[in-house]
């Protein structure tokens, strides 16, 4: 092995290993139409990200906290909301 291929080798093995990561964004989308504003998606949350206004709507007050664990979509009595993917971003580690 030449010095040079050595020396490369060498620097290879001493450079940071990158590891990337697929962060996956998702948020809420209610029909306002369909929901009647029993809130059970509001109180059950793990991130709080609804919220239900005065007037009883429900709004998706945090979209950045949601954590697409579905809960509000699986446990909505009317089919109201659903939880969509937005955006993978790329993350380096
Ligand atoms: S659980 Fe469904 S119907 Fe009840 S407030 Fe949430 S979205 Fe509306
Ligand atoms: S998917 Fe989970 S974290 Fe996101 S809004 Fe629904 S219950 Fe909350």
């Amino acid at each position: 092995m030449s010095e040079e291929v050595a020396q490369a080798t060498e620097v290879q093995e001493e450079a940071p290993a990158k590891h990337r990561t697929q962060k996956r964004r998702t948020k809420p989308i209610i029909f306002p139409n369909w929901c009647k504003g029993c809130a059970l998606c509001v109180e059950f949350c793990p991130k709080h990200v609804l919220e239900q206004t005065e007037s009883g709507s429900v709004i998706v007050a945090h979209p950045d906290q949601c954590i697409g664990c579905r809960w509000c979509e699986l446990h909505c009595p009317d089919f109201a909301i659903f939880v969509t993917e937005i955006e993978s971003e790329e993350k380096s580690v």
